[in-house]
C-alpha cells in the first residue's frame, strides 16, 4: 500500500475530505474524519471514486489539426491562433470558456491572461449555468458575493427551507448532515419547496409543490406576511440595511392575500400558512436555495426575494441563520473568488468600478485590463456562432452537452476558426470539434486548492503520477502566456506560487471593505501549503456578524422583486414544463462516473419523468420510449410515471451523451433564454411535448464484450460489472431473428454453447450465448418493453457456471427460482434491490431505514439511498394502512397531508 493521502471529491459543492490509498488492486477510498464538511461520510458517488481513476478513455497526447502531436508544436498552435486573431481582430475576438472543475490555482491564471493580458474579459465558466444567479443576488443585497452561512449553522437551525434544492441527490452529504440534526433534535422543521416530489422531501415535514417559477410570489407572500405580522426586526433594519420601504411597497402590492400566493403558486392556502407559521415562528432559520432557484430568467430576483426575508427578520450574520446558496460544482466558489467570470474581477473586484480595475492592474503590473464585462456563457456562443468570436479555449466542460440549445453550440463551434479544449478525456461531445486537443492532468493527478460552498478552501492533493504526456491546466495557460510574450506575469513554475499571488490580491487594498480577505495565507511555505488544513474565509470571524455589509456605506440592501412568468410559456403544442437535473449517481457527462460500473445501476437508461395522467394524455404509458420535443430539439427517452412529478411537468436527468445513448443529450432541447442580470439559462422551464416514439420491438443485449450494434433505432449504454448492458429499440423487423442474433453476439466461434427461444407469433425471441457454462453474452427481443428483469440476468453474469435452473430461466425469460429478481438497484454500494427490499420489509415487518440496514446493509455505507429506503417503508405502511384500514395512521406528517390536499 501507497501512503495515504488527504485531498478533496471532485464531484459537487460539498467538498468533502477524501483519503486516498494506492494499492495493488487499485486506489481505496474513504471519507476523511478530519474534514470539516463530511467529518469521514461520503455519498454513493464519492465512495466509487476509485473505479474512476483508470486510464480508459484518457487522453494522453497532444493533438493538432487531426494529427497526433507533441506540446511545443500544440502550443505553439494554440498561441499563434490566438496571436493572429487578436492582431486582425481584437482582444474581443478571443474567448477562454473555463470549468467549475478547475483549481483555483488553474483559474487564477487563466482569468488573469484574459482579463489582464489579453486585455478582454471574454472569460466565462461552466459555474454561468448553474449559480451566477446566486452570484448576482448577493452582489446586490450585500455589495459582495458572499455566503453567509456555514453548514454547522445548519445544525443549531430551527427550521431549514430548502427551496429548489434536491439535496438527498445533489449535495448527498449535508443532506445527510441534516437528517442527522433532525434525528437528534425533532423539534428542528425542514421544509421542501420543490414542483417535484423529490427524495429530500422524504425527510422533511412540510413539502410545498409549487408551480414551477413561482418562488419570487411565495417569498414575496412571505416578506408581506412578516411585516403585516410584526416579525420585522427593526434594529436591525434600521442599522444595517436599506431600501426596506420599496420592497414591503412592491410585495405588498403584488403578493396580495394568501390566498392570491397560494392560487399563483398552486399549492394548498393551509400548507402555505403552515409554512409561513414556521418561517415567522421560528428564530433560527436558514433557506438552502441551488439550481431550482438560480436556473431561471428570474433566477436573481428569486435570489433576492429570499434575501429580503432574512433581511427583514434580521435572520443574517449569527449562527444558525441565513440565506444559504449551496453551489453545484467542487470549485464553483473558488472560481468566483479569483474573478472566473466575465461579470467580475478578480479577489472579488469590481470590473465596472475604474478604481478596482486600477488596483489590480497596479498588483499584476499588467499591460492592460478589460474595462467591461465579458459575454456570458450563452451570449459567448452565440457570438462564436455570429463569428464575432473566432477563438475558443474550452478547460475541463463540455458545451455541447451541457449548453442550453446545444445543437446551435455545435454549429458555433463547427464555424470557429479555432478552438481549442484541454480536456483529460479523449472523446466528448466537444473534444469532436477541438482543432487543438491538451491533455490535461485529471482528479488524483492534479494539485491545488478549491472552496466549498461554506468557503471553506481545501487541498487537493495528488496521489498518482500524470500519465502520458497530461498537464495541468495552469501550466498550459502560463506556456501560452509566455509564447504571448507575457513571460513576467508568469512565472510560476508551481500551484504554491500562484496560490500566494491569489492569496495577497485578495488583502491588496482591502482594509475590511471586502470579506473575502485570505492575505495571511498570502506568506505560506511552500511545506506550509502542502500541508494546509480546511480552512474558511473570512479567516478571523464569520461574514456580516458585526452588521457590516460590503457595499460603500456598510448597509445590506433590500431588492423590490416582482414575480414574472417564465419567458417562454406552455401552449397546446408544448403543454409540458421541462425540468432538467441532476440523478444521485451521476455526475454531469458521466466522462467520469460512467466509468463506476455501481454508479450506472441506479437509473441505467435515459429516462423522462412525468404525472401518469400526461402520459395517458400523451397516448404513451410509463416503460415505454417516447420522443421529448421542444421547440429547439428533440430526444428519445424511456418514461417514468414515478408520482414525483406534479401535471404539466416533467424531469430528465442532464447526464446522457452521445458516448451513452443514441438520442439522448437533452441540452438541445433546453430553451437559451436567460436571467438579463445574471446571465444564467432557464434550465428549469421549457415547453415540451412527448409523444409515442414508435418501434416495431424493444430489446436489450447483455454481453461481456462489446458488441456492434445493428439495426437499432435507439439504444443507450451502461457498463456494468460483469457486463455491457444495451438497451435497443428498432424499426427493422427480421421473421428469423436468429442469423442476426449469432452475428451480434459472436456465435459461431470454437465450442460456443447456444440457447435459443422464438416465438414468431407473438415476435418474441431470446438467445444466450455460453463458454464451459458460463454466460457470455445474451439477447431478449419483444415487440412491448415486457422484457425480463435486467438485474436477475446481470447476476447470472457473476456465476463462473450456469446451473439447469438458470438455463430453464434464460430459455422462459424469467426466473424460475423465487426470489432471484432483486428489482432495480436501490443501494449502489451493497447492490441490493427494489424488490428485495420490499420483500424483506413485508416479510420482517420492518419499520425504520436501520432495521433494513441491520438486515440488508441497504444505506449502511455512503446512505445516499436512505432517503429512497425511507420512501419505500414509507410506501410499504400506506398499501398496508390501505389493504387493512383498521390498522392505524400513516404516519404522514400533517403538514404534508396538508400539503399532499391539493
Ligand atoms: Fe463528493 Fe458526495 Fe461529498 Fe458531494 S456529497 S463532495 S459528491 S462525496
Amino acid at each position: 500500500m501507497g501512503a495515504t493521502i488527504r485531498t478533496t471529491c471532485p464531484y459537487c459543492g460539498v467538498g468533502c475530505g477524501v483519503l486516498a490509498t494506492p494499492g495493488a488492486s487499485g486506489i481505496a477510498i474513504e471519507g476523511d474524519p478530519m474534514h470539516p464538511a463530511n467529518a469521514g461520510r461520503l455519498c454513493s458517488k464519492g465512495s466509487a471514486l476509485g473505479e474512476t481513476v483508470g486510464l480508459q478513455g484518457r487522453l494522453l497526447t497532444p493533438w493538432v489539426r487531426g494529427k497526433e502531436s507533441d506540446w511545443e508544436t500544440a502550443l505553439d498552435a494554440v498561441a499563434e491562433g490566438f496571436r493572429k486573431i487578436i492582431g486582425q481582430h481584437g482582444p474581443d475576438a478571443v474567448a477562454f470558456y473555463v470549468s467549475g472543475q478547475l483549481l483555483t490555482e488553474d483559474y487564477y491564471v487563466a482569468n488573469k491572461l484574459m482579463k489582464g493580458y489579453i486585455g478582454s474579459a471574454n472569460i466565462d465558466t461552466n459555474s454561468r449555468l448553474c449559480m451566477s444567479s446566486a452570484v448576482a443576488g448577493h452582489l446586490r443585497a450585500f455589495g459582495e458575493d458572499v455566503v453567509p452561512v456555514s453548514y454547522s449553522d445548519l445544525e443549531s437551525a430551527d427550521l431549514i427551507v430548502l427551496v429548489g434544492s434536491n439535496t438527498a441527490w445533489c449535495h448527498p452529504v449535508l443532506h445527510q448532515r441534516m437528517v442527522a440534526a433532525k434525528t437528534r433534535r425533532p423539534e428542528m422543521k425542514i421544509v421542501a419547496i420543490d414542483p417535484r416530489s423529490t427524495p429530500t422531501g422524504v425527510n422533511a415535514d412540510l413539502h410545498l409543490p409549487l408551480q414551477a417559477g413561482g418562488d419570487v410570489a411565495i417569498f414575496n407572500g412571505l416578506l408581506h406576511y412578516l411585516h403585516k405580522h410584526g416579525f420585522d426586526d427593526h434594529g436591525f433594519i434600521e442599522a444595517h440595511t436599506a431600501d426596506v420601504a420599496e420592497a414591503l411597497r412592491v410585495a405588498d402590492a403584488t403578493a396580495g392575500s394568501l390566498d392570491a400566493v397560494a392560487k399563483v403558486c398552486r399549492i394548498a392556502p393551509e400548507a402555505l400558512a403552515a409554512f409561513y407559521e414556521l418561517f415567522a415562528s421560528s428564530p433560527r432559520v436558514i433557506t438552502v436555495f441551488s439550481q431550482g432557484v438560480n436556473q431561471s430568467s428570474a433566477g436573481t430576483d428569486k435570489v433576492n426575494s429570499i434575501i429580503n426575508c432574512h433581511l427583514l427578520t434580521g435572520r443574517i450574520g449569527k449562527p444558525g441563520a441565513g440565506p444559504f446558496s449551496i453551489t453545484g460544482q467542487p470549485n464553483a466558489m473558488g472560481g468566483r473568488e479569483v474573478g472566473g467570470l466575465a461579470t467580475t474581477l478578480a479577489a472579488h473586484l469590481d470590473i465596472g468600478n475604474a478604481q478596482d480595475r486600477a488596483l489590480v492592474q497596479g498588483f499584476w503590473q499588467s499591460p492592460r485590463i478589460a474595462t467591461s464585462p465579458g459575454l456570458k456563457a450563452v451570449e459567448l456562443f452565440e457570438a462564436i456562432h455570429a463569428g464575432t468570436v473566432k477563438a475558443v479555449w474550452i478547460a475541463g466542460t463540455n458545451p455541447v452537452v451541457s449548453l442550453p440549445n446545444a445543437n446551435r453550440a455545435r454549429t458555433a463551434l463547427q464555424r470557429c476558426e479555432l478552438v481549442v479544449v484541454s480536456d483529460c478525456v479523449a472523446a466528448t461531445d466537444t473534444t469532436a470539434l477541438a482543432h487543438v486537443l491538451l491533455p490535461a492532468t485529471a482528479w488524483g493527478e492534479k494539485e491545488g486548492t478549491v472552496t466549498n460552498s461554506e468557503r471553506c478552501i481545501s487541498r487537493q492533493r495528488p496521489f498518482q503520477p500524470a500519465p502520458g504526456q497530461a498537464r495541468p491546466d495552469w501550466w498550459m495557460f502560463c506556456e501560452v502566456a509566455r509564447r504571448l510574450g507575457f513571460q513576467a506575469g508568469f512565472p510560476y513554475q508551481t500551484p504554491w506560487e500562484i496560490f500566494l499571488e491569489h492569496a495577497r490580491l485578495s488583502a491588496a487594498g482591502n482594509r475590511g471593505r471586502r470579506a473575502f480577505d485570505i492575505g495571511a495565507l498570502g506568506t505560506l511555505t511552500r511545506a506550509e501549503y502542502d500541508r494546509l488544513e480546511p480552512v474558511r474565509w473570512p479567516l478571523s470571524r464569520e461574514p456580516f456578524q458585526d452588521g457590516r455589509y460590503s457595499h460603500p456605506d456598510g448597509r445590506a440592501r433590500f431588492v423590490a422583486t416582482v414575480p414574472r412568468a417564465p419567458i417562454h410559456a406552455t401552449d397546446e403544442e408544448y403543454p409540458l414544463v421541462l425540468n432538467t437535473g441532476r440523478i444521485r449517481d451521476q455526475w454531469h457527462t458521466m466522462t467520469r462516473t460512467g466509468r463506476s460500473a455501481r454508479l450506472m445501476q441506479h437509473a441505467p437508461e435515459p429516462f423522462v419523468d412525468v404525472h401518469a395522467q400526461d402520459a395517458l394524455l400523451a397516448g404513451v404509458r410509463a416503460g415505454e420510449l417516447v420522443r421529448v420535443t421542444t421547440r429547439w430539439g428533440s430526444m428519445v427517452a424511456r418514461l417514468r410515471c414515478s408520482g414525483e412529478m406534479g401535471r404539466g411537468t416533467a424531469f430528465a436527468p442532464m447526464h446522457w451523451t452521445s458516448e451513452y445513448a443514441g438520442d439522448a443529450r437533452v441540452g438541445p432541447l433546453v430553451n437559451p433564454a436567460v436571467d438579463p442580470i445574471s446571465g444564467e439559462p432557464e434550465f428549469k422551464h421549457t415547453p415540451a411535448r412527448i409523444t409515442p416514439f414508435v418501434v416495431a420491438w424493444q430489446g436489450f443485449v447483455l454481453s461481456r464484450e462489446p458488441v456492434l450494434i445493428r439495426d437499432a433505432t435507439a439504444w443507450s449504454l451502461t457498463p456494468g460489472q460483469h457486463c455491457l448492458r444495451y438497451e435497443l429499440a428498432g424499426r427493422r423487423v427480421f421473421g428469423d431473428w436468429s442469423p442476426w442474433a449469432k452475428r451480434m453476439l459472436g456465435f459461431g466461434e470454437s465450442n460456443p454453447q447456444w440457447i435459443e427461444y422464438s416465438d414468431r407469433s407473438i415476435g418474441v425471441y431470446r438467445a444466450s450465448r455460453l463458454r464451459n457454462g458460463r454466460l457470455e453474452a445474451c439477447v431478449f427481443l419483444s415487440p412491448r418493453p415486457d422484457l425480463p428483469s435486467r438485474t436477475w440476468l446481470t447476476e447470472l453474469f457473476s456465476k463462473p457456471a450456469l446451473d439447469p435452473e438458470d438455463r430453464q430461466g434464460l430459455l422462459a425469460g424469467q426466473p424460475v427460482r423465487a426470489g432471484a429478481d432483486a428489482g432495480a438497484i436501490v443501494c449502489s454500494c451493497f447492490s441490493v434491490g427494489s424488490g428485495t427490499i420490499r420483500a424483506t420489509i413485508r416479510e420482517l415487518k420492518l419499520c425504520t431505514t436501520g432495521q433494513v440496514g441491520r438486515q440488508l446493509h441497504a444505506g449502511t455505507n455512503c446512505g445516499s439511498c436512505l432517503s429512497e429506503i425511507a420512501a419505500i417503508l414509507a410506501e410499504e405502511r400506506e398499501a398496508l394502512a390501505a389493504s387493512n384500514p383498521g390498522s392505524g395512521s400513516t404516519h404522514i406528517p400533517r403538514v404534508e397531508a396538508l400539503a399532499r390536499s391539493t
